[in-house]
């Protein structure tokens, strides 16, 4: 298929970016349509170990085009080291555009994500502090700046200074923090201007002529179905759509063309950040599941934050197929629960005395207890098993189990961090 959408169906961390490079091997454009850096993708090849941020995961591979559509949150200053990083450590120089579109983060969207979060205290949501909550706020109260405001500075300035009209007021007196000028910010901006308009450019145009040429594209989602703003856990959700129905608009492709969505399942569940997590497991069992999950344990890729663990949760991830249009599934880290002797999976909630298959609404996802199916572990290193039929019969089942609930073919398994370590099926 020529379009394809890989996204999440959790709560992020699904090993997406894993997934995408394996893919991308296979595709001329790879594009990101939503977030900034407030998440990491990791992945391990011939160049190293590397955890992308705001740079799609196609960068490692020359002849790919990578896009930054118009639904994203730029972090100029990141973007620039991000991909001066890449160069030093022996990438050749990857093809980058960033739509003119995009919306940058300000120094002041970093610093509200900051102030909100201190002011909320024990409320917090557990931000990374990236300033995309900020962001997203801007841009749907259209005080927001795009990529080619830059090339426009007394517009640039007119638009700084009117958003700093009310930027003063709510750091004078709900933070109590210093006031910023115009001037300060206009010139932090301005500083990158030189280096970072080259990547910018009217990315509809490229995106057009790629379809109608029939070239292969893959959007790349950040964070999960959980996350979304609208169909997530919400408040607990980040500032845009993670679904690949908003792949159409943040890359800006038509909706029709999309017609394969792989959604990416983690064989357990990870959460980083506050919110609702039915099947989360703590002391012992869980510190051991995050030492022992990921590639190195499981960490924030961007914050380092140790994330938040559990079983596989059927509900959510039958939940996250659903409202991602998943036409098939990619399950990852199975080669993580090796160790296990009894693996539970929860397949359904107990919600005041009821039991349900359906994800609820997050006032009663706080109330909701898991009921769990218990299947064998295989006890056994899988890590080198490329053929479905050679992995253990316990594995086979458990894979068999999971797609059954979810719904959805199960067409990828990964049973380790790096690019081949994968079965297809
Ligand atoms: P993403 O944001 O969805 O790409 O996920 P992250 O990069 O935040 O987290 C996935 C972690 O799991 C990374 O450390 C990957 O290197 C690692 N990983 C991905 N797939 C596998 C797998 O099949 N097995 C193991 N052991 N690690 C994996």
């Amino acid at each position: 298929m020529p379009v394809r959408a890989v996204v999440g169906a959790n709560w992020g961390d699904e090993g997406k970016g894993k997934i995408t490079d394996y893919l991308a091997a296979h595709s001329d454009l790879v594009v990101r349509f939503q977030g900034g850096s407030n998440a990491g993708h990791t992945i391990i090849n011939d160049y190293g170990k590397f955890a992308l941020h705001l740079l799609p995961s196609g960068v490692f591979y020359p002849h790919i085009t990578n896009i930054i559509g118009p639904g994203t949150a730029i972090n100029i200053k990141g973007f620039l080291e991000e991909y001066d990083s890449l160069i030093k450590r022996g990438v050749p120089a990857p093809q980058i555009f960033i739509s003119e579109r995009a919306h940058i983060v300000l120094p002041y969207h970093i610093l509200f994500d900051q102030y909100e979060e201190e002011r909320l205290a024990s409320r917090q949501f557990g931000s990374t502090k990236s300033g995309i909550a900020p962001l997203y706020a801007d841009k749907y109260l259209k005080i927001g700046i795009q990529a080619c405001d830059l090339a426009y500075e007394r517009l640039l300035e007119e638009k700084i200074e009117a958003a700093l009209e009310q930027k003063n007021i709510l750091l004078e007196h709900l933070y109590r923090k210093p006031k910023l000028t115009t001037g300060e910010i206009v010139t932090e901006i301005l500083a990158y201007r030189e280096k970072f308009m080259p990547f910018v450019a009217d990315t509809l145009v490229i995106m057009e002529k790629a379809a109608a040429e029939g070239k292969t594209i893959l959007l790349e989602g950040q964070l999960g179905a959980l996350r979304d703003p609208d169909h997530g856990i919400y408040p607990y959700s980040t500032s845009s759509s993670t679904l690949a129905g908003f792949a159409a608009v943040g890359a800006g492709i038509a909706p029709h063309l999309i017609r394969n969505v792989t959604a990416v399942i983690k064989s357990y569940s990870s959460s980083v950040g506050a919110g609702p997590f039915v099947t989360e497991i703590s002391g012992e069992e869980g510190n051991e599941l995050r030492r022992l999950g990921g590639d190195v344990g499981e960490y924030g890729a961007t914050t380092g934050r140790p994330r938040r663990m559990g079983w596989f949760d059927a509900v959510a991830t039958r939940y996250g197929c659903r409202v991602q249009g998943a036409t098939e599934a990619a399950l990852t880290l199975l080669d993580v629960l090796g160790y296990l002797e009894e693996i539970p999976v929860c397949t359904s909630y107990e919600i005041q005395g009821s039991e349900t298959g359906d994800f609820p609404v997050t006032p009663l996802l706080g109330r909701a207890k898991p009921i769990y199916t218990t299947l064998d572990g295989w006890q056994s290193d899988i890590s080198k098993v490329r053929n479905f039929d050679q992995l253990p019969p316990q594995a086979r089942a458990y894979v068999n189990f999971v797609e059954e609930q979810v719904r959805v073919p199960i067409r990828l398994i990964s049973v380790g961090p790096k690019r081949d370590d994968i079965i297809t099926r």
